[in-house]
């Protein structure tokens, strides 16, 4: 199987399509944000990169890439894997390039999970969670809401937001994906390995033309 990036602006669906095809295809998802986290707790990281970490800045490229080389090198990466959060900007794309070119690997398929700005604000602003049972519902978004308001329909617990879930804070993500990192889908469509899949609707819809990407002949 060929390997997939996955690039998407926040809250388009890259965690979900990327356990989805995990759970399907058997291959791993490596979120670079997660080795980063992974490695800090081990404390084989210093505070340059937690601090980074906790104001959203980007860590450096090759604290990253190095991560990065050692965890596609594992034996479950064989028959490829599954990367999200990598590459953010143009740099590390070239960076990912030169390094698959050393370990004589192909590119494989670059997917652009396309949901438009509203949708992308609206699952982000809108989100709620019960603490209870960790049920996830969205007061913006009609057919995820709860039946009662503020009331969790499963276990009857108080809804919480997530204080980063608001629109300053999407607005400011939002940004920083389009400056640095939506440059990237003219990058890989000039390598001719980028595809185009909405994911404005449904995650089964957005899986099923993700599917049809990968196992095209
Ligand atoms: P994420 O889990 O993808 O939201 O990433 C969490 C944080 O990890 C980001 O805000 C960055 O500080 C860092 N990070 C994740 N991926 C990268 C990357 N490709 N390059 C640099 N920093 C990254």
């Amino acid at each position: 199987m060929k390997d997939i990036i996955l690039i998407a602006p926040p809250a388009a669906g890259k965690g979900t399509q990327s356990k989805l095809l995990q759970e399907k295809y058997h291959i791993p998802h490596i979120s670079t944000g997660d080795l980063l986290r992974t490695a800090t707790e081990q404390n084989e990281l210093g505070d340059i990169v937690k601090k980074a970490m906790e104001t959203g800045t980007l860590v450096d490229d090759e604290i990253v890439l190095k991560l990065l080389e050692t965890r596609i090198l594992k034996n479950d990466c064989q028959n490829g894997y599954i990367l999200d959060g990598f590459p953010r900007n143009i740099k590390q794309a070239e960076s990912y390039l030169k390094l698959l070119n050393k370990l004589n690997r192909p590119l494989g398929d670059v997917i652009y999970l396309d949901a438009s700005k509203e949708t992308t604000m609206k699952r982000i602003v809108g989100r709620l969670s019960c603490p209870t049972c960790g049920a996830v519902y969205n007061d913006q978004i009609e057919e995820n809401k709860p039946k009662r308001f503020g009331t969790c329909d499963i276990c009857n617990g108080s809804l919480r937001k997530r204080e980063d879930d608001n629109l300053e804070t999407f607005n400011k993500r939002y940004k920083t994906f389009m400056e640095e990192t939506y440059p990237l889908v003219d990058f890989f469509k000039a390598k001719g390995c980028l595809f185009i899949v909405g994911s404005g609707i449904s995650k089964e819809r957005t899986f099923n033309e993700i599917e049809k990407i990968i196992n095209r002949g």
